[in-house]
């Protein structure tokens, strides 16, 4: 079972991936059609997965539920009274959110969990990597896993003409790895397309909607560490899951 959290406000570092703000909080009260034990259980199965990774870094890790109702997203944040521990928490308000859907829990949670596995060379100063880190990491090393491991009673087509489909046949050529990259790919897109439709989520760069279609075109010049704008994101995602390099949109590269 899992403990009651005990959150501590002051120091919450908020990870904003998944983040359907306070204007949209109200539909928290709307339940979605996931039951709670498959929740649970998406939870338990990603820390029992990646609770190794954390252990050889002297760690213990943790995702937990979030009784409180005060934030629509998943968010990872240090407990200095628990130095050796690494949490994830999961808020009432994004579960019951009416529009969750396995997927974006699984999407949500492998983000959080990247912003402690990703590459410890994305730190920032609090000891998490970078967003697009965190988006990178649980592209590469999270999803298509999870996607293997629970996969769909019904198999989502795959149109060979699709653009996710000619993105992952690239890379993948097993038809489990197939279902699982084009999971992926399109439930990115359809996440990142959601957040565009609410403006508080869209970033000022936000100028298109985010399609696996297009690509960014931004290149910087110092490792962006803040949030992305979306089509950013949905390239990262795609980088990770076709394993490619990580996106000139937000990273840059030092060696
Ligand atoms: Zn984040």
């Amino acid at each position: 079972m899992k403990s009651q959290p005990h959150l501590q406000l002051s120091v919450l570092i908020l990870s904003t991936i998944f983040s359907l703000n306070v204007s949209y909080a109200q539909t928290s009260t709307l339940k979605n059609s996931i039951p709670e034990e498959k929740i649970q259980s998406i939870m338990d199965a990603l820390e029992v997965e990646h609770s190794p990774a954390f252990t050889k870094k002297g760690f213990k890790f943790e995702i937990l539920f979030d009784e409180a109702d005060r934030y629509f997203i998943t968010y990872v944040n240090p407990d200095f009274n628990l130095p050796d521990t690494k949490r994830v928490w999961l808020p009432r308000g994004f579960r019951n959110y009416s529009r969750l859907t396995v997927e974006n829990l699984y999407l949500s949670l492998c983000h959080e969990i990247g912003h402690y596995l990703g590459s410890e060379k994305l730190y920032n100063r609090f000891g998490l990597t970078a967003e697009g880190e965190a988006d990178y990491w649980a592209a590469k090393d999270c999803i298509m896993n999870a996607f293997r491991k629970d996969s769909l009673t019904t198999p989502i087509a795959t149109d060979p003409n699709s653009v996710a489909y000619l993105k992952c046949v690239t890379v993948y050529n097993t038809q489990e790895d197939l279902q699982a990259c084009v999971r992926t790919l399109t439930s990115v897109e359809a996440m990142m397309q959601l957040f565009y439709k609410i403006p508080s989520l869209r970033d000022p760069e936000d100028t298109a909607f985010p399609t696996l279609s297009a690509q960014s075109q931004k290149v910087v010049t110092k490792t962006n560490y803040a949030d992305l704008f979306l089509q950013c994101r949905l390239d990262t995602w795609v980088a990770g899951v076709l394993k490619q390099s990580r996106p000139r949109c937000w990273h840059y590269p030092i060696e």
